[in-house]
């Protein structure tokens, strides 16, 4: 689906900063709801043209290729990666894109993240969903607010909110992350950053390991929500189960 598309009413819709922020949190639960034969997409706001590794175009080629194995759609918006700010435009562009595709529920990324881009992109796009459900707000499309909204955690979160057994694809959601090679593969060419380290990879295999201990299950994502857990949520969770 490309920008301009018309493919409208999305079940779920997962923002991410940049290529890559989603798969590393909740890839499985996308993956799953493409299986169950719900729309999901992802919204990357930047190509992520900052990174130490990569450019903004091989990441943006990496994130389709994850996207792909995922079964979902892909967008991204040419926010500058580092520098986009909580300015009008920026929200108002957001509210445009969750008007046009209505998604039922929209995952953020983690308030309290290490990285700024990730704590501005939650705020910006929190505060787009809110007001794009205001009928006179001056915004291109018509009034749409997501039924709910859930976020990832960060590196060392509390216990998640929900908890989603996604061993049924973990190879496939694991496979995404790994076509994000510029960022995590093991090449000593490059420079070694913190998340091309072993360990933030196994940090993610621990936590859906942990979490999946919790379930009884091999492998599970978290996700975290206003209290009391919106109706939507629950229904995602029933149908992805
Ligand atoms: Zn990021």
């Amino acid at each position: 689906m490309s920008p301009d598309s018309d493919d409208l009413g999305l079940d779920i819709l997962a923002l991410g900063a940049h290529p890559d922020d989603v798969e590393v949190h909740v890839g499985g639960i996308l993956a799953l709801a493409s299986d169950r034969g719900m729309k999901a997409a992802i919204l990357d706001l930047t190509s992520g043209e900052l990174g130490t590794r990569g450019t903004g175009e091989t990441r943006r080629a990496e994130a389709q290729a994850a996207a792909d194995i995922l079964g979902v759609t892909r967008l991204v918006l040419d926010f500058p990666d580092g520098r986009f700010t909580e300015d009008e435009a920026n929200r108002q562009c957001l509210m445009a894109e969750i008007r046009r595709l209505r998604p039922r529920v929209l995952i953020l990324p983690a308030p309290d993240d290490r990285h700024p881009d990730h704590r501005r992109a939650h705020r910006l796009a929190r505060e787009a969903a809110y007001y794009a459900g205001l009928r006179n707000y001056p915004c291109p499309g018509a009034p749409w607010r997501p039924e709910a909204l859930a976020w990832v955690g960060g590196e060392n979160p509390g216990p998640p909110d929900l908890l989603v057994d996604v061993s049924a694809v973990w190879e496939r959601r694991m496979a995404a992350f790994d076509a994000f090679g510029s960022q995590f593969a093991q090449d000593p060419s490059q420079p070694l950053t913190r998340i091309a380290h072993p360990a933030f990879r196994r940090g993610v295999l621990g936590r859906a390991m942990h979490w999946g201990s919790l379930r009884m299950c091999d492998w599970a994502e978290g996700l975290w929500c206003e209290k009391p857990v919106p109706k939507a949520l629950l229904d995602l969770l029933s149908r992805l189960s």
